[in-house]
């Protein structure tokens, strides 16, 4: 594996690419910043907002899809702050916790109305089972719960404006027309928005669903969306975009962390608000050798705030290891509510390993620690 020279992202990881120098698209995209004029993109949200923000009082101005976690809180707070009047639209993540649902009721307590949309818990169960055995992904539903339901809130309430949070392909690398857009839509959600492939016409086609049981999953018709004339926008194109600080101030606002690093992770303060997490994680980590805790370190190092050398040791402490427990919840408890075992998870998980990036005895089977995670050849560059 050939790493970024100066983070800790892999070569493997999809969208990203790298400069002569061996520097990856993500902490390109992060030196960019330092040039942005941030006095005139904060103008131009005002503009925007201008536009359109409801004039009259009859409407909101805005719809904020929210998860609970610490940016989306962030993002009430700012919103409220420059004196706007948002709608906030929950998708109800696959299999909420405790910790997620207390933060969803503190968003609502910083005072804003609120949709919490909760798909049909038994259809969707069958949808996390189709989606980790097909294309090794236990959170297609809820990644395209979170891009869709917002969505089709903004046309039910005829609210055209949704702001989301960060740009992923700004802040974890992808190709440069997408770092620099502003704009989330529909093409943005087929390229980047994690479908891998599984759409929802394959599951009404290969799986027999029925179209009204995938219509929280199914993208508004461009009719539609232009009939209330809905755009999505970035946040953190017009505002500097930082998770830390974003934590920091939405911790001072009621959000409650873990307090103990998070399993697979490095921090306390993300990813709290579905067990199902660290099974995607882990699959990232089988596919593409590298888990949370490298995005995590790697975001830190370009701030500066801890070495390539630190990040590295944390990763290879922390990333990658297998699911035994997340957020404090038992494995098998975890895979049993989408009726998959324990033989049948490693069953899958082998299905969806690279060999080539774990060591493996003479007989080319993966060789395991005692607490069955996988051994990666390397971790940096070699010489
Ligand atoms: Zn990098």
């Amino acid at each position: 594996m050939k790493y970024c020279t100066r983070c800790l992202l892999p070569a493997t990881k999809p969208d990203l690419s790298f400069n002569s120098e061996g520097v990856c698209s993500a902490c390109q995209a992060f030196e960019n910043r330092s040039v942005v004029d941030w006095n005139s993109r904060a103008d131009e949200f005002h503009e925007i907002m201008a536009n359109y923000a409801n004039k009259d009082g009859s409407n909101w101005d805005c719809i904020i899809p929210v998860s609970g976690g610490k940016d989306s809180t962030y993002q009430v707070i700012k919103i409220l702050e420059l004196g706007y009047k948002p709608l906030c639209v929950t998708a109800t993540t696959c299999d909420l916790s405790d910790i997620g649902r207390r933060n969803i009721e503190n968003i609502k307590n910083l005072g804003v109305d609120y949709v919490e949309f909760s798909p049909n818990p038994i259809i969707r169960k069958r949808l996390n089972n189709i989606a980790l055995r097909t294309i090794g992904d236990i959170a297609w539903p809820e990644h395209v719960g979170i891009f869709t339901i917002p969505v089709r809130a903004a046309v039910q309430y005829q609210v055209p404006l949704i702001i989301w949070g960060e740009n992923s392909q700004n802040e974890f690398g992808g190709p440069a027309s997408a770092q620099d857009s502003p704009i989330l839509n529909r093409r943005w959600l087929e390229e980047f928005g994690g479908l891998l492939g599984l759409r929802v016409s394959d599951l009404i086609n290969g799986f027999g669903f029925k179209n009204y049981e995938l219509l929280p999953y199914t993208y508004p018709s461009d009719s539609e969306l232009e009939r209330v004339g809905v755009t999505g926008l970035f946040l953190g194109h017009y505002f500097p975009w930082d998770g830390m600080g974003n934590t920091l101030i939405a911790q001072a606002h009621g959000f409650t962390s873990l307090g103990l690093p998070v399993e697979g992770s490095m921090v306390d303060y993300e990813n709290l608000d579905n067990y199902q997490h660290g099974i995607h994680d882990y699959f990232k980590f089988l596919k593409f050798g590298f888990g949370r805790a490298t995005d995590i370190a790697s975001l830190h190092i370009r701030r500066g705030r801890i070495t390539r050398q630190q990040g590295l040791q944390i990763v290879k402490m922390r990333d990658g290891k297998y699911p035994t427990t997340y957020l404090g919840k038992n494995l098998d408890q975890i895979l049993s509510r989408i009726d998959v075992s324990i033989e049948e998870f490693d069953d899958i998980c082998g299905r969806f390993t690279n060999k080539r990036l774990f060591e493996t005895d003479q007989n080319g089977v993966l060789k395991r620690e005692k607490d069955k995670s996988l051994i990666k050849i390397n971790y940096d560059n070699l010489d």
